[in-house]
């Protein structure tokens, strides 16, 4: 078994990634930062979301597990003083792979045609003022949007900025995007649904601009000058985690947002 860590970067999370090492070698666990079979996330869900970006790549074979620092996070679960329990199940026990979709940007930049995935979701804002963007769905005209910017967010994204901006909680079994609106004009001129909408896998939206965007994909910023039309939709691949134990989703919402 090939682990890779990615922590915080904090002096508690390096201490904490430390001492796995030092507890892994013990069960003779090989460290492998280039092909790890699992990686340990210590810190947060934005730990998390690093992770998944330098690992992306190899999405078809590895699975990630979280360890979180501070109170629990939507994809962290092993609090840290049950560190040595963990090395000790990565070691000897078979884990549940928990697979949760991706959602997919693609784009034509440069004369390059170009695939972007992200875990929670992608942000699309304008790079100067109001975001003007025609949507379409499935190649069909939809909507023309006004306002500071669309969130197309995965299920297990949904409880972080789709969540905010009123989106709905969607359990990450249901392989969905959802497409939140972030404060649209809307007056007797411009007109946008005003809900946030949830597109199955065989669907995708074509949201089309004129001008220069701002694309996050997760915590990263992508600018991008010379796009005119980027397209959203399920990915094929997913993210896997490798359960130890259960980590029930509705758990985790009830005691982030109620408890
Ligand atoms: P950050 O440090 O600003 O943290 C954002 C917060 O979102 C943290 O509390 C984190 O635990 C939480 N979070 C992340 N993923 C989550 C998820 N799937 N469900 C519930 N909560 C989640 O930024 P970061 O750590 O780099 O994380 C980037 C994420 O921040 C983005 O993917 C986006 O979802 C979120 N964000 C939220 C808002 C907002 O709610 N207004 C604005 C910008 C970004």
């Amino acid at each position: 078994m090939r682990f890779s860590i990615w922590d915080k970067g904090d002096e508690e999370s390096r201490a904490l990634s430390a001492r796995f090492r030092e507890q892994a070698a013990r069960y003779g666990l090989e460290s492998d930062d280039e092909k790890p079979d699992i990686v340990v996330s210590i810190g947060g869900d934005g730990t998390m979301l690093q992770a998944f970006h330098r690992f992306r790549h190899l999405a078809q074979s590895v699975s990630f597990v979280g360890v979180h620092t501070g109170r629990l996070g939507f994809y962290a679960d092993w609090r840290k003083d049950e560190l040595d329990d963990l090395v000790r199940m990565i070691a000897e026990a078979q884990p549940k792979i928990v697979q949760y979709p991706l959602v997919q940007a693609e784009y034509e930049s440069g004369g390059e045609r170009l695939v972007q995935l992200a875990l929670n979701e992608f942000t699309l804002k304008s790079a100067e003022g109001t975001l003007v963007a025609e949507l379409r769905i499935n190649g069909e005209p939809f909507e023309m949007f006004r306002g500071d910017g669309l969130v197309i967010s995965t299920p297990s994204g949904s409880t972080a900025y789709n969540k905010s901006v009123g989106g709905a909680v969607i359990h990450p079994s249901l392989e969905a995007i959802q497409i939140a609106e972030i404060a649209s004009i809307n007056n007797r001129v411009y007109r946008t649904l005003g809900s946030s909408i949830v597109l199955p896998k065989h669907h995708y939206c074509d949201v089309k601009t004129e001008k220069p965007v701002d694309l996050w994909m997760d915590h990263l910023l992508l600018k991008l000058h010379d796009v005119q039309s980027i397209r959203f939709h399920v990915a094929k691949e997913k993210i896997s985690f490798a359960r130890y134990r259960p980590f029930p989703f509705w758990n985790r919402v009830r005691e982030s947002f109620i408890i």
